[in-house]
């Protein structure tokens, strides 16, 4: 939930009007969480005009936060405009009339109280819309932006480690042989991805305009995420294989945190991040190799 207020108060820091960010500014002061929600369903949201006023129309999915997020910063198309680019807007998300959580029928990330919003009959204040067309997904804060979300992951598997090691010395095992080099593999790879996630998010947010050093800074955070990814995966299955069926057992905290990291790593299309930090290493810029 922090990673996605944190994303939407990036998005009207980078886009925003002045009297918008203000506006948040004040809101965010007085407690409000905010979100951001790209994902569409079967009934993509847009926005039309009628009458010289904005309305909404359509549905996200994958919401996080429902109700606890009041402003969401939500992406959508303009009918009367439809070039493919997505728009974003600033929506009041607090009606619990529009909250549809019994979609989540995920085993995982049950506490960020997930599901879909709809937002047909919503009027859309155009003075909430946020930048210009195509902003949303301009680099290097978009894909860059991943290694917020890899911090977070981090954050899941450092706290699983820690819980295994606390399991493993309950039970006077923490001494065997396997047990300590399925640990130390464990604790190394959180450590990896810190260095690495450290350094992403500094040449992330310091990527100059150019061209090259923007793509350096994208494909940078797709190899960290893939990095995450796999390190994370691994961590799950020494854990479950050191802990055996203490790992699954219902109302622990181990097995809650592994439902809830093996789900969240399932972020949007991996297989396009690969293949695009892919491309943008073999075109680089400079004409030699990115190392
Ligand atoms: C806990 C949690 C909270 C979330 N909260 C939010 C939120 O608040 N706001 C928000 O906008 N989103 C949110 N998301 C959604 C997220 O942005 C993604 O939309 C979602 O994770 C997609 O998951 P998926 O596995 O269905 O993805 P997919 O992209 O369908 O990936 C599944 C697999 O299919 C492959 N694949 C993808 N496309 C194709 C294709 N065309 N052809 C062949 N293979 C393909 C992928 O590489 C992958 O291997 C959240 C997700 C999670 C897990």
């Amino acid at each position: 939930m922090f990673e996605g207020h944190m994303n939407a108060v990036k998005l009207l820091h980078l886009y925003g009007t002045p009297g918008l960010r203000q506006h948040v500014g004040q809101a965010v002061r007085n407690g409000a969480l905010l979100g951001v929600w790209g994902a569409d369903g079967t009934h993509p949201l847009r926005c039309f005009g009628v009458g010289g006023r904005l309305w909404l129309e359509g549905e996200k999915i994958f919401a996080s936060g429902l109700g606890l997020v009041r402003l969401a910063v939500v992406t959508l198309r303009a009918d009367d405009a439809d070039d493919g680019l997505s728009r974003l807007a600033l929506v009041d998300v607090s009606d619990p009339a529009r909250q549809d959580l019994s979609s989540w029928r995920a085993s995982g990330m049950r506490a960020t109280a997930s599901g879909c919003f709809a937002f047909t009959g919503l009027e859309l204040d155009p003075g909430h819309i946020v930048g210009r067309p195509g902003d949303y997904t301009r680099e290097p804060f978009f894909e860059g932006g991943i290694w917020r979300y890899c911090a977070a992951h981090l954050g899941g598997a450092e706290a699983l480690v820690d819980l295994w090691r606390d399991a493993l010395a309950a039970r006077g095992r923490l001494d065997d042989p396997m047990q300590l080099g399925r640990y130390a593999r464990a604790v190394g790879l959180c450590h990896a991805m810190a260095s690495l996630l450290r350094e992403t998010g500094h040449t992330v947010e310091a990527a100059a305009e150019d061209r090259d050093s923007i793509d350096a800074a994208v494909a940078g955070a797709l190899l960290a995420r893939q990095f995450v990814e796999e390190s994370c995966v691994e961590i799950l299955q020494l854990a479950e294989k050191s802990l055996g069926t203490a790992a699954h057992i219902s109302g622990t905290s181990i097995e809650r945190i592994r439902r809830d990291l093996s789900m969240f790593l399932r972020q949007a299309a991996p297989d396009a991040k690969l293949l695009q930090a892919g491309r943008l290493l073999a075109g680089a810029g400079g004409g030699g190799p990115p190392w």
